[in-house]
């Protein structure tokens, strides 16, 4: 391929100036030739990579030719899953390549950059060697019924048992704070109209985005932007005022807002200082979905003179600020990263997935379960299961189709 798109064969490793020819045999462009063999490269194979000067037709010129010489083009995620095929990094890592591709903000492309390098797979695989060794102590007792007792006593499995759990859980606490670096929180603004709604939502991200106007009702579509505190990525809705009305338009605009809040892991629920919880803010807030996070604000608190301050009541947090002085913002923004699980300093985050979560939670269950186990082969079959759950993460047990599902959502040329 190599000798007949360039008339030459690059040294291997070295950037070697070269014409490439297109079908007709003409020269389509000048550029740089790089062959890295097998296994020395990103996807473990033979790979040739060559450098042109762009624009859509001479690449397109060029790729006709290649394909011309037997090549096709790359599936969605093909480079990372035939890399992750020989064997050049393990599944988690390979997510981590997409995840670092992604990554909304600087925290969590350093913590997609920890998995790549293969920290979060380390830890794992750690926790299943030692689990590996239990098992083996367990499933050598099950050939020796008689003397199990005393044997798993003496290599206290219990003990063992209980110090990997303390282990999963704390890659568990490490793997969210990484799923919130990845995914952010949905927070919805939620509001009567004319509360402050969109000058909160001003005033959060630092830009005209929302239109202000003293006319209630002006925002009736929801409004998304993405801020970063701490590195968390905040996802901040504002939306529709939620009123009685008549409007055809407004009602339609409250019920996106209604569609909005079920959706969100915070409401921040708006109200005006002066006014304080009206019947309707209480009518607004029974409907909210039970279990989604809520903070109360009482916004415009430049007009009442009451104090900038945090205060819980029966049992929810509420927070006196103004979106128009700025005071009490950064009180919010600490509230939020509180609501999201956020802990300060922590440096050992994984930029986790959901999958992850999951497995490190079924992991947990069964390490819960055998050490209940009311048997031997019991607690040797959770064992199993607890494994199988952690292999799951670095792909050592995974079925097919759902290494599918991870490739394809990779971009292009991944
Ligand atoms: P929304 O309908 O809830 O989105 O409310 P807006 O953000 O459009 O604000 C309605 C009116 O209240 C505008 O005139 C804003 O300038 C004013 N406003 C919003 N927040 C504050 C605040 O904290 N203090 C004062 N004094 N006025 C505010």
């Amino acid at each position: 391929m190599a000798l007949a798109l360039t008339g030459v064969l690059p040294q291997p490793r070295v950037a070697t100036l070269a014409r490439f020819t297109g079908t007709d045999g003409g020269v389509v462009d000048e550029g740089l030739a790089l062959f890295f063999p097998a296994p020395h490269s990103y996807t473990g194979e033979d790979v040739l990579e060559l450098q042109g000067h762009g624009g859509p037709v001479v690449m397109q010129l060029l790729l006709r030719r290649c394909l011309e010489l037997g090549a096709r083009p790359a599936e969605p995620g093909e480079f990372t899953r035939r890399a992750y095929l020989n064997d050049k990094f393990d599944l988690a890592q390979a997510e981590a390549v997409a995840d670092l591709i992604e990554a909304s903000t600087e925290a969590a492309a350093r913590s997609a950059l920890r998995s790549l390098s293969g920290e979060f797979s380390r830890t794992v695989h750690e926790l299943v060697n030692r689990l590996i060794a239990l098992r083996m102590l367990v499933e050598a007792t099950l050939d020796f019924p008689e003397e199990e007792i005393d044997y798993l006593k003496q290599s206290d499995v219990h003990g063992r048992l209980e110090s990997l759990a303390d282990n999963v859980r704390q890659l568990l606490g490490q793997a969210r704070q990484g799923s919130l670096l990845r995914n952010g929180l949905h927070v919805v603004l939620v509001g009567q109209p004319n509360v402050g709604k969109s000058s909160l939502l001003n005033r959060l991200t630092g830009e005209e985005r929302a239109i202000v106007t003293a006319i209630p009702g002006t925002t009736r579509d929801a409004l998304c932007e993405t801020i970063q505190v701490n590195g968390v990525p905040l996802h901040i809705v504002d939306t529709a005022g939620l009123c009685e009305t008549e409007d055809e338009v407004e009602r339609l605009g409250i019920d996106r807002s209604w569609k909005e809040i079920e959706r969100a892991d915070v409401v921040l629920h708006i109200l005006d200082a002066r006014e304080g919880r009206t019947s309707l803010d209480q009518d607004i807030s029974i409907r909210f979905p039970a279990g989604t996070e809520q903070i109360i604000l009482f916004n415009k608190n430049d007009l009442t003179g009451h104090a900038v301050c945090r205060e819980e009541l029966n049992g929810q947090v509420a927070l006196w600020l103004s979106a128009k002085t700025g005071e009490g913002m950064a009180a919010l923004e600490e509230e939020l990263l509180r609501v999201a699980g956020w802990r300060a300093g922590n440096e050992s985050v994984f930029l986790a997935r959901e999958r992850h979560l999951a497995a490190l939670e079924q992991a947990l269950t069964c390490l819960r379960a055998a050490k209940q186990a009311g048997s031997i082969e019991l607690l040797a079959e959770e064992l199993r299961l607890a494994q199988n759950a952690l292999g799951g993460i670095t792909g050592e047990f995974t079925p097919d189709d759902l290494l599918g599902e991870i490739f394809t959502r990779f971009c292009i040329g991944k």
